[in-house]
């Protein structure tokens, strides 16, 4: 099914009573799964405590009929039009929350499009979200989390509403020769090759990575099966132990973060390549 990591994550925080004061939740599109997001916090803020994402028809409770209609008092979302989000909009919030609530229950903010928050509002964010109060839930939505500051990501828990299944990521031949040149350390020979005919621009490179990313947590898992051109790379991975696997995938993460900068390829996969020979 369709998302359906994301409602059993959001179903296990809610029936073990897990919930976190801050999240990360990473999306594809506002339009579908902005829904989702506010079906986490009917759950957080109904009182049905039965209530699971299945079935989440409370019908009867004046906290849910409030949401749906988008004037349950405790709710704000911080937004913008232009492309940064004000360090005077999360004063506003503070202030907002400034006052315990009226209702006796959790209070939640939502940030959209948290990447647009910028150094300013980034920090003055951090502060509200490092001293929680026991009752403010912060949700972060991003389509791509590693635009946010990592002192932020630290500091939240990381939800995906995504459809991509790790059977559905496909790694081509030309990822599992790059992977040998690394292996092989024959990165610098392979140069050329590797720019014209695998990296070519920032955005399929990005989407590589990406990849590379789930398929390193799907081999540390080891819950799938792997078809004949993943069962190549996991030969090469096989060469690597667990916690070198682990720093890849921690590289991985923090270069593919520069990528939008405006960053030279070439000297984005240099710098990748050093990386990988000193630290793993
Ligand atoms: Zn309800």
């Amino acid at each position: 099914m369709k998302k359906s990591n994301f409602i059993n994550a959001v179903n296990n925080i809610i029936s073990n009573n897990k919930l976190s004061h801050a999240y990360i939740i990473e999306l594809n599109n506002y339009d579908d799964d902005y829904k989702l997001v506010f079906d986490f916090i009917k759950l957080i803020l109904c009182n049905n405590k039965e209530n699971k994402f299945d079935n989440l028809n409370c019908g009867s409770c004046n906290i849910c009929y409030l949401i749906d209609n988008g004037n349950y008092p405790d709710i704000k979302i911080v937004e913008t039009d232009t492309n940064a989000i004000r360090k005077e909009q999360i004063i506003q919030l503070q202030d907002d929350f400034k006052n315990k609530s009226l209702l006796d229950n959790k209070r939640v903010y939502v940030i959209k499009e948290a990447e647009k928050l910028n150094l300013a509002s980034s920090n003055t964010l951090l502060k509200f979200i490092e001293e929680p109060e026991p009752d403010i839930i912060a949700i972060l939505l991003t389509k791509n989390r590693y635009k946010l500051l990592d002192t932020i990501i630290s500091r939240c828990q990381i939800l995906k509403i995504d459809d991509t299944n790790f059977s559905d990521i496909k790694l081509d031949d030309y990822d599992i020769r790059f992977f040998e040149c690394i292996f092989n350390k024959s990165l610098f020979t392979n140069y050329n090759f590797i720019l014209n005919n695998i990296f070519i621009d920032k955005n399929s490179t990005f989407i590589r990575f990406n990849n590379f990313i789930t398929y390193f947590i799907k081999y540390l898992k080891e819950d799938s099966c792997f078809d004949d051109l993943e069962s190549n790379l996991y030969n090469i991975l096989n060469n690597y132990n667990l916690n070198q696997i682990s720093v890849l995938i921690n590289i991985f993460e923090t270069e593919i973060k520069k990528l939008d900068y405006n960053v030279n390829l070439k000297l984005w996969l240099d710098n990748l390549y050093s990386r990988i020979l000193l630290e793993v």
